[in-house]
């Protein structure tokens, strides 16, 4: 059995212990292999082929490779300096996100939103496999 999952988290230190704490309760993982960028939801919704994008695709590959990630999370947040977006939007980013995951990787993906509290909230993305 598997004990990691992994985290496509913001670099945002703020968000870090949360998330941790969300997945590791979430997927019953020990260890959460993270993967940070400044506002990654925004990063994978809107560039297609960019080279970001591909740089995130193979950090998730080799957490899902090298240590049989039992599940996926993609994080938008609160006063988010790489994504100034307003929340609705920034939600709209995290749905993206998650389809574009989803169409890569056979593991669950999920979208977390982080509040002003720093409280976790996963968001509902359709066509959940
Ligand atoms: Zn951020």
């Amino acid at each position: 059995m598997s004990k990691f999952c992994t985290a496509v988290n913001c670099m945002d230190g703020r968000v870090q212990i949360p998330v941790i704490r969300y997945l590791q309760e979430r997927f019953g993982a020990e260890y959460v292999d993270t993967i940070t960028e400044p506002g990654p939801n925004r990063i994978l919704a809107e560039a297609d082929d960019s080279e970001m994008v591909q740089s995130i695709l193979r950090r998730v590959h080799i957490s899902v490779e090298k240590h049989a990630s039992l599940g996926i999370a993609v994080v938008g947040h609160y006063d988010c300096a790489g994504n100034p977006a307003p929340e609705e939007v920034q939600k709209m980013h995290l749905q993206k996100a998650v389809e574009r995951l989803r169409k890569h990787f056979a593991q669950p993906v999920i979208g977390l939103w982080v509040d002003a509290s720093w409280r976790v909230h996963e968001i509902e993305v359709g066509n959940k496999r």
